[in-house]
């Protein structure tokens, strides 16, 4: 058995629950996993339906993008995922989806403000935007790296999807369903054309201080 094959289910068992949980559609999106010790990285292969994907479907990359293992052709978005990697060690699991509620805020170029104590606790002080490049580029890559550097935990793109990462597997589920329940309560208090409240300055910034307290000690011993 391949040495990969735990962190292969894993992201392909991510990919099914996400599905049938409608966050995932047909072939969209991108999922991965960074291999403890190792500069290399497990993801999706490109433009294959999630609903008959396996295991050894799931390609190892490193950062290079040169291939360690596996037989399909990996995500386009393999160098976004890598450029996360390399720019935050904390991160050790990343899904991209184009999930509906967030995405009408990548049309908007809206980014979340801090809304909720549990949304800053999980996803940090805000979810920004990241400017628009095309699919699969350098461009891309580079604005993704550039704008991580905050070290928040979910992003918008914009005119295209999302992106949120997690220390487990587990974390970064957790984050994308609570980015999706944020972006759709914002959503509709904009529409109410009232104005939207924050939370406390002091309270975001206790908050967030906690939790790159938390990730730092993660990535410390991981
Ligand atoms: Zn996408």
């Amino acid at each position: 058995m391949s040495e990969y094959q735990l962190y292969k289910q894993q992201v392909v068992d991510t990919c099914h629950s996400l599905l049938e949980r409608g966050y995932l559609k047909e072939t969209e999106g991108n999922i991965s996993a960074r291999i403890s010790g190792q500069n290399t990285f497990a993801i999706t292969p490109s433009n294959y339906d999630y609903a008959k994907m396996q295991a050894n479907d799931i390609c190892i990359l490193d950062f290079d993008m040169q291939r360690v293992e596996g037989e399909m052709k990996p995500s386009v978005e393999s160098g976004m995922h890598a450029g996360v990697y390399q720019t935050r060690p904390d991160v050790h699991c990343i899904i991209h989806t184009h999930q509906p509620y967030a995405s009408a805020l990548a049309l908007i170029k809206s980014p979340i403000p801090a809304l909720f104590d549990e949304q800053v606790a999980r996803l940090g002080r805000s979810v920004d935007i990241i400017p628009y490049a095309p699919s699969g580029t350098g461009f891309l890559k580079n604005a993704v790296k550039a704008k991580v550097k905050n070290n928040n935990n979910a992003f918008i793109l914009q005119n295209h999807g999302v992106l949120v990462f997690g220390v487990t597997m587990e974390q970064a589920i957790h984050n994308m369903a609570l980015l999706e329940k944020c972006a759709l309560t914002y959503l509709l208090a904009l529409m109410t054309e009232k104005k939207v409240s924050k939370i406390p300055l002091p309270i975001r910034e206790i908050a967030f201080a906690k939790l790159r307290a938390d990730e730092k000690k993660f990535a410390e011993i991981n």
